[in-house]
């Protein structure tokens, strides 16, 4: 898959969105399941990999990623996963990034122990808010917007019968498909897309209750027909990019080998 940067140089400005939207959705429908949780899947280990690469060296990015208690543990995980894979003979990002997270919060403690000293700031001190891990991290900021556009590209895609097929053949989790219903325009597409969302959530729901009294003792010795692996699927639907990041594990595998590098 190219990197955005290539993307930019051959697609014209107004072309490019959709291009490299229907690109990346093509590709997050043949991983299965919900079509924007694997594209924001495949989009935020991008992002990490380029922040990770060159993003993190501007003052101002990294400080944004600081304000925001850098990573959220999800995104964390996935960062440390990516660098051991990228810089093969050992990254130091994570490291200089740590370093600066804990710096930041070695001022907040002695600001903390100061004001502690002298009661009249005690009701300031309460107006500190306490640390929180990527409460405000750069890459879930990114997924938001990110599923926001692809949310609305397809609404005009699911004009296209390739992409409607592949929708009422996929469908959202629940947290997008309620993103979408909320973002979509047109009610005709909105009725289409709800009744489709029901159907899925029907079926599920008809598979669950199955597996639940095949497992009931007077009927253990039923062999499982659909509903054998219907708890994963409805874990896909409930909830959707962790487990499309789950499944994939910490590979990126959209890295260019031939950046793969020492650092
Ligand atoms: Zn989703
Ligand atoms: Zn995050």
């Amino acid at each position: 898959m190219p990197s955005p940067k290539d993307e930019s140089k051959t697609a014209e400005p107004a072309a490019r969105g959709l291009w490299f939207t229907r690109e990346a959705l093509l590709a997050a429908f043949r991983r299965g399941g919900c079509p924007v949780c694997q594209a924001v899947v495949s989009s935020e280990r991008q992002s990490i990999w380029s922040f990770l690469y060159e993003g993190m060296m501007s003052p101002l990015v990294r400080q944004d990623f600081l304000n925001g208690g850098g990573f959220c543990p999800r995104h964390f995980e996935m960062a440390k996963h990516i660098e051991a894979e990228t810089w093969q003979t050992g990254g130091i990002g994570m490291a200089i990034l740590c370093e600066q997270l804990l710096k930041q919060s070695e001022q907040a403690l002695l600001r903390e122990n100061e004001s502690k000293a002298n009661r009249l700031q005690i009701r300031k001190r309460d107006s500190h808010p306490r640390f929180a891990a990527g409460h405000g991290c750069l890459f879930c900021r990114e997924n938001s917007r990110k599923e926001h556009d692809l949310v609305e590209v397809l609404e005009e895609l699911a004009d296209e019968k390739e992409y409607a097929a592949l929708l009422a053949k996929n469908a959202f989790c629940l947290r997008h498909g309620q993103l979408a219903l909320e973002e979509w325009k047109i009610p005709e597409k909105k009725t289409w897309l709800q009744e489709l969302m029901l159907r899925h959530i029907g079926e599920l729901m008809g598979d669950l209750r199955l597996f639940i009294e095949k497992h009931d003792y007077n009927r253990r010795g039923e062999p499982l027909g659909r509903e054998a692996d219907v708890v994963e699927r409805a874990a896909r639907v409930i909830a959707g990019a962790e487990v499309a990041a789950a499944e994939r594990g910490g590979s990126h595998h959209e890295n260019p080998a031939h950046l793969r590098r020492a650092r």
